[in-house]
């Protein structure tokens, strides 16, 4: 069963400009060419999307699809049993496919509901592909313990890693540092040592599973880049009363060790709703921060965080991408950020995040030319999520 799509302009995840006049071949879910003016396969399907520029589907790297984007995302959660969580869950992950949104890693849910997504998704082409951590690793009380992964010590890590790795987990979270969602727990404060740190990297490793860790102050970065993470979320280097400069020891490591850095950028204006003072206060720091990294050669994806309020909705990725300019990204690699590099910090960069032959067919068809205007991200025409159409008048727009 094929399918030729035709458009405009194509973005292959990783070019610094747009291929013209492109078709793309897909046979299922899966693309088996790209190129101009190719043949049409007998008994295929042509979907002409004119003026369209075609790319990758997206890929978010950090979503909570147990959290409904509303003003009180753990109290609403906390008031679902699990069948009712897992509705809403389905929900957020279909919401994110209709904005483009075709792969999502889900850093933190509760009870492993993200499993039931993924496996849910492998039948269903209206679920974006799901990569899952299952409850993040925290310490009692920590940044947030209400999802059920509270643990204490080296053996407590070394077991709840084993846990997640029994159930099939796609890769570990763990809480290095407190954060903004958990009501007394401080970001700039550490809940895991360096010895507890390097048991669950060791203990992940061993079992074949990456590490990423929650870290907001210097000193949980640094653990954690001792321990030999493989990302790092937030990476903000938040203190007590401001933003740590970023030691040149630890820009070094994080560049050296190419671990991935999750920026956590992407909102949406919604009136009424900004972010927590603390952050606000501390946000022109924390640009400039990602901004070294990035001019240091880090490797950085967006990393959206998408479901923890109503600022960050599912599909809030595509907005992120217009905002990596703050952090001195070109068009071009603000796209890579969202589709090639994120795949390959998800562990999918053979299958996801490029248009090129023997990749799944996940495609974003979008009005205009996104290296010239961003905005075109938000004029959805089409999203394929391997290889089925979405249904045009569900889109995001
Ligand atoms: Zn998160």
């Amino acid at each position: 069963m094929n399918t030729v799509l035709r458009a405009a302009w194509l973005f292959d995840g990783t070019a610094d400009t747009l291929m013209p006049d492109p078709t793309v071949i897909l046979d299922g879910g899966t693309i088996t060419a790209v190129g101009t003016a190719l043949p049409v396969p007998a008994g295929a399907t042509v979907v002409d999307l004119g003026a369209a520029t075609l790319l990758p589907g997206l890929v978010d790297t950090h979503v909570h699809l147990a959290f409904d984007a509303s003003a009180d995302p753990v109290g609403n959660l906390a008031a679902r049993d699990d069948a009712e969580a897992l509705t809403a869950m389905t929900a957020a992950a279909r919401h994110a496919a209709r904005g483009g949104v075709t792969t999502v890693r889900d850093l933190g849910d509760r009870g492993y509901g993200s499993l039931l997504v993924r496996a849910a998704a492998a039948a269903d082409p209206t679920l974006p592909t799901v990569v899952a951590a299952g409850p993040p690793i925290t310490s009692p009380g920590g940044h947030c313990h209400y999802l059920g992964g509270a643990v204490d010590g080296v053996d407590g890590v070394r077991a709840a890693v084993r846990e997640r790795a029994d159930r099939g987990v796609d890769v570990i979270k763990i809480m290095a540092s407190g954060g903004n969602l958990t009501p007394g727990s401080l970001p700039e404060v550490s809940q895991f040592g360096p010895d507890e740190l390097r048991a669950a990297v060791t203990e992940a490793h061993r079992l074949g599973l990456p590490v990423t860790a929650h870290a907001h102050g210097t000193q949980a970065v640094a653990d954690a880049l001792a321990a030999g993470v493989d990302g790092l979320e937030h990476v903000s280097f938040m203190s007590a009363d401001g933003v740590d400069p970023i030691p040149d020891a630890v820009l070094a490591a994080i560049v050296g060790q190419r671990v991935a850095i999750g920026m956590t950028v992407g909102f949406v204006p919604v009136p009424g709703f900004a972010p927590p003072p603390a952050v606000l206060s501390r946000l022109p720091l924390m640009i400039a921060g990602l901004g070294r990294m990035h001019a240091a050669g880090a490797v950085m994806t967006a990393g959206t965080d998408a479901g923890i309020g109503p600022v960050k909705p599912h599909d809030v990725l595509r907005s992120a991408v217009a905002q990596l300019a703050q952090i001195g990204m070109t068009p071009a690699a603000a796209l890579r950020a969202a589709t090639s590099v994120a795949a390959t910090t998800c562990g999918l960069g053979r299958r996801k995040g490029r248009l090129v032959p023997g990749y799944d067919a996940d495609v974003l068809a979008v009005d205009g030319d996104p290296l010239r205007d961003p905005g075109a991200l938000h004029r959805i025409r089409a999203v394929y999520v391997r290889g089925v159409a979405l249904d045009g008048a569900a889109l995001s727009r």
